[in-house]
């Protein structure tokens, strides 16, 4: 489609974390705005593109899933490698989840550009119920880390995934 060929800004965000914290499901939300209940991992699946309009700009976000990887922590160098923007997601009824932040901060920071935007995803904040992991706490550890921010999202409900999104889409074009 000529519209989505063009664009004033490109920028490659991967997603990373724990398996089954809800990263696919947080990208098909971003993409469709539509939950994917049941979600297959996928070998060889590679990025999911959506423009999105900035203040009368056209940023082009090409999203990065991990097919399966995450699980055995083997994500391949090439999956960082000129990577603009890292949403490390974790899920917020499990503390497990959270703790491995500073794993998939290591990762970041070893394979990553230096430059590299990272974020912080809280997902399934539906739940409140059943919340293990305070927000304020990812709050503390985004500023120790020099995250940019920390956010809580439900793929499910459709809900901040946009937010996200143009919260690092804007920091790019700030820096870019
Ligand atoms: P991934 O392994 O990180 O890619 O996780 P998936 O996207 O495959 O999701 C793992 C499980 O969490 C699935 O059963 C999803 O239905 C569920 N899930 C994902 N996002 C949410 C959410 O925001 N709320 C709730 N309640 N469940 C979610
Ligand atoms: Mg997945």
């Amino acid at each position: 489609l000529e519209e989505d060929d063009a664009f004033d800004f490109l920028f490659k965000i991967i997603l990373i974390g724990d398996t089954n914290v809800g990263k696919t499901c947080v990208v098909h939300s971003f993409k469709s705005g539509v939950f994917l209940e049941r979600q297959q991992n996928t070998i060889g699946v590679d990025f999911t593109v959506r423009t999105l309009d900035i203040d009368g700009k056209r940023v082009k976000m090409q999203v990065w899933d991990t097919a399966g990887q995450e699980r055995f922590r083997t994500i391949t160098q090439g999956y960082y490698r000129s990577a603009h923007g890292a949403m490390i997601t974790y899920d917020l009824t499990r503390p497990s989840t959270f703790e491995s932040l500073s794993h998939w901060i290591q990762e970041v920071e070893q394979y990553g550009a230096a430059s590299i935007v990272v974020i912080f995803i809280g997902n399934k904040c539906d739940l409140e119920s059943e919340r293990q992991v305070l927000f304020e706490d990812a709050c503390t550890l985004a500023e120790q880390r020099g995250a940019l921010a920390a956010l809580e999202t439900s793929a499910k409900m459709d809900h901040n995934i946009e937010e996200a999104f143009i919260l690092m889409a804007k920091e790019l074009i700030v820096r870019s």
